[in-house]
């Protein structure tokens, strides 16, 4: 039997590789257009060529997404430009309508996977798209376990299930409120989140229709064990830090499943690792329940801003590190070095130096250059943050 995918999302080139290198088996990415987050920056033609041939080189898939409802007009144009995703060597396109599956399958050698705004949530539906040759279906955040195990069983079907992030309010792919609120259409990539405002009701009260984030590591065993094919983590929108920390985790639950070696205590601990990096509360909404009061924040929701993320190593010059630096610290404090082979690391700052090498006692330049004197070994990309454990 396959081993379960982690799937990443990548807004960038640089997102790619650190999800190529933090974990991740695939990673899913937006072109220019037809992609459903106008915000990320998304990946010119040339920049899917780069992104597919350094994932390839370390065994990674990349996958488009091509999720949004088309109308009309957005349809010249979208033949050519598969053609040319496909000669920059894309492994898989993720979409949402059905007229682009007959296109896809009968003209190309690539998967086609069915986008979660389809809303896929039953086994008669899935039945039918392996009869148009679908090879996987991203199923609707808002299906079940038992109805996850059936549709597996019965269908035979590869099966991609969201496991972190945020989720719609509304059945993903179904909801217009951006649209009416600023005119800008949630279904071709303008959402507002507007199910994340706070509405005043009157002077002492206010009122808010978010959800709380996806969590599914304490069920990611139980996940692999009813044969889920890909685990989807939301976000191409998060910043490199977010991936790194939220694909280690994962890969690290996932490996001890397989291994056999997942305790309460490892689990604790990811636990632990992934409440801290998300800014929001989390819930497993509806794997084991229908989704209800407990999964969401009605009112009172509280948003602190992650300053969790101190900075990356870009270089290795013998012992001294260059690192591009994001958040405050300083001499003396105690920090996590988390690495790319998914070791954590705890050290005491013992050194700083700014770009002309001289010392310094505080880093405090969102982006500046710094030097540190490590005497311990760690690669490339490896980032420092606050201590979690
Ligand atoms: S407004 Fe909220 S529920 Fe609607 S599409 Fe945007 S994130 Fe989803």
């Amino acid at each position: 039997m396959k081993r379960v995918e982690l799937l990443s999302p990548a807004g960038d080139l640089e997102r790619l590789k650190i999800a190529c290198i933090y974990g991740a088996d695939a990673i899913y990415i937006g072109g220019q257009d037809y992609s459903l987050r106008a915000n990320a920056n998304n990946f010119s033609i040339a920049e899917i060529k780069e992104g597919c041939e350094f994932a390839h080189k370390l065994g990674k898939k990349v996958y488009l997404t091509l999720n949004i409802v088309f109308h009309n007009e957005d349809i010249d144009g979208v033949y050519d430009y598969i053609k040319d995703v496909v000669d920059a060597g894309i492994d898989a396109f993720i979409v949402s309508d059905l007229f682009l599956v007959d296109y896809i399958k009968n003209n190309f050698k690539v998967e086609v996977h069915l986008s979660t705004q389809l809303s896929i949530s039953n086994k008669e539906s899935v039945k039918f798209l392996k009869t148009r040759k679908v090879d996987r279906v991203v199923l609707a955040r808002e299906v079940g376990r038992d109805d996850i195990k059936e549709i597996i069983d019965e269908t035979g079907m590869d099966i991609e299930v969201f496991i972190h992030g945020a989720m719609c309010t509304f059945v993903s792919g179904r909801c217009v409120l951006s649209n009416y609120f600023t005119n800008r259409d949630s279904n071709r990539g303008g959402c507002a989140q507007i199910c994340r405002f706070s509405l005043d009701i009157n002077d002492e009260e206010n009122f808010s229709m978010a959800v709380k984030d996806l969590n599914m590591s304490k069920f990611i065993k139980d996940m692999i064990s009813i044969g889920i094919r890909s685990f989807k983590i939301e976000g191409r929108m998060r910043s490199p830090f977010y991936l790194a920390v939220v694909l280690s985790s994962y890969r690290r639950i996932i490996d001890a499943v397989y291994s056999n070696t997942l305790t309460d205590d490892i689990l604790d601990k990811e636990m632990k690792i992934l409440s801290r990096v998300s800014n929001r509360e989390n819930s497993s909404h509806f794997y084991m329940k229908e989704a209800d009061l407990s999964d969401q924040y009605y009112s009172g929701r509280q948003e602190v801003s992650n300053q969790d993320y101190l900075g990356i190593v870009l270089d290795k010059n013998d012992n001294i590190y260059t690192i591009r630096q994001r958040n405050y610290f300083k001499l003396g404090d105690d920090v996590e070095i988390i690495t790319p082979n998914m070791d954590i690391i705890n050290i005491k700052i013992n050194n700083l130096y700014n770009d002309k090498m001289e010392p310094i006692e505080v880093a405090n330049q969102a982006d500046s250059k710094l030097f540190i004197k490590l005497d311990i070994d760690i690669p490339k990309f490896s980032m420092i943050r606050v201590p979690y454990l």
